[in-house]
């Protein structure tokens, strides 16, 4: 299987499971910003998170494109694979830079399900998006790292066994590219929390369990440094286009929920006696947001295509990403006011759709920066900042 399958068993096996969890359980735990437990526990027992773990560790095997396949599938029913996508693609840090050893006492059992890595602490509220100005230092000392500092938007933290982090371990020094001196270390915050790491939830327009996290001398042992030390920026980096592409096929997803509700509400409105979708003022925005997402559609699929044919595809993650957000946040637009004031009744769930959507345009890169990236390395255009 690859990026030109379209998984159609794989894509009816997780429609099937999530038409078990409705518009009113998202809406019950977004309005108390409770964390999904009971999805997230049948999509791992089903298998669903492991699909890209290897075979050898007890995985599926899959390559991303089913992975993509997957979150799509989850967003396009009304849920919310946020609470959850992570495992997916911080696992390939694991995967690609650990040690023989980790991966085995590690991957078999984020793929049983018996241990969570659905946490990455890399965004500091006084970087940014300059990551390579973090502040976090964990400094060797006999046997293990000394951690200090704190992390921010570090989601699921609180629903992770393990976090991967990035910290310096080595000073930045006069003439130093602040990339260098970062490493990654997997953090058990199991044996972690009150022994020097302390984790407090941040309240957000939508429900998305995430923290803001503080190392206070928590030591790590030296074996959980991931990779050689001081490599750490390049680590994280290779797992970028990864994440882009999934949290693209996200949006696709979720933009075809908009859509889809769009079409269905102006079929059935009925104002100045017919149908509201009986006027172009209500079917060309829907046709436009729809023409929008499959574009950025295409843009997901050349991606994981050249993803999978082992290129690197920075330039088209990035812009699969950009168009898929977009997309999204079109569709979420042209869906709430296609509905008029319904879409801002709660049982409607156009409006929690609306806000969680939105994330994709910051998080877990803004649009300016790809933007930015796209004027530097595909145009030749000078670098800005
Ligand atoms: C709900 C949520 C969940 C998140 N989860 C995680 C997580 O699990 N782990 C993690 O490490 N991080 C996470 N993040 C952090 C996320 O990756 C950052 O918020 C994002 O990368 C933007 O960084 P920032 O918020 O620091 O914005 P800033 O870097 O402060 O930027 C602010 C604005 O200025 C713009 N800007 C900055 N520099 C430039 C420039 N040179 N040119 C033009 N525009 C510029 C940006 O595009 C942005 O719009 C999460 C964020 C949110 C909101």
């Amino acid at each position: 299987m690859d990026a030109t399958d379209n998984y159609g068993e794989i894509r009816e096996a997780v429609a099937r499971l999530c038409a078990r969890f409705s518009g009113e359980y998202w809406r019950n735990l977004d309005r108390e910003m409770a964390y999904p437990e009971e999805f997230v526990s049948e999509l791992t027992k089903a298998g669903w998170l492991a699909a890209l773990i290897p075979e050898e560790f007890g995985g599926a095997g899959l390559p991303l494109s089913a992975g993509a396949a997957i979150l799509e599938e989850i967003h396009k029913s009304g849920g919310n694979a946020g609470a959850c996508h992570a495992q997916m693609y911080t696992m390939g840090t694991l995967l690609r830079h650990g040690s023989q050893a980790q991966k085995e006492s590690y991957l078999p059992a984020i793929a049983n399900g018996s241990l969570r890595l659905q946490a990455f602490g890399v965004t500091e509220p006084g970087s940014g998006t300059d990551t390579g100005s973090l502040r976090t230092t964990a400094r060797l000392d006999g046997d293990h790292y000394v951690v200090n500092g704190q992390k921010i938007w570090t989601s699921r933290a609180e629903h992770s066994d393990l976090m991967i982090l990035l910290a310096r371990t080595t000073p930045l020094e006069e003439g130093m590219k602040k990339t260098h001196g970062l490493s990654v270390l997997l953090v058990d915050m199991r044996e972690a929390r009150d022994k020097g790491l302390s984790i407090r939830p941040i309240r957000t327009m939508m429900n998305h369990a995430t923290t803001e996290v503080f190392f206070d001398n928590l030591k790590v042992p030296a074996e959980n440094l991931v990779g050689e030390e001081g490599k750490g920026f390049r680590y994280i980096l290779s797992g970028m286009n990864a994440e882009r592409i999934l949290i693209a096929a996200e949006c696709i997803g979720d933009a075809k929920w908009l859509i889809g509700k769009a079409v269905e509400y102006a079929g059935e409105r009925r104002v100045f006696g017919r149908a509201i979708g009986e006027n172009q003022g209500i079917q060309f925005p829907i046709a436009k947001a729809y023409a929008n997402m499959r574009a950025a559609e295409l843009m997901v699929r050349e991606a994981l295509r050249r993803y999978e044919a082992g290129e690197n595809p920075g330039a088209e993650a990035n812009m699969a990403k950009m168009l898929a957000a977009d997309a999204s946040n079109e569709a979420a637009n042209v869906c709430i006011q296609t509905h008029g004031g319904f879409g801002f009744a709660e049982e409607y769930d156009v409006e929690r759709k609306f806000r969680e959507t939105r994330l994709y345009q910051v998080a877990p890169i803004s649009t300016n920066l790809i933007l930015s990236y796209l004027s530097e390395h595909v145009l030749g255009l000078p670098k800005s900042y």
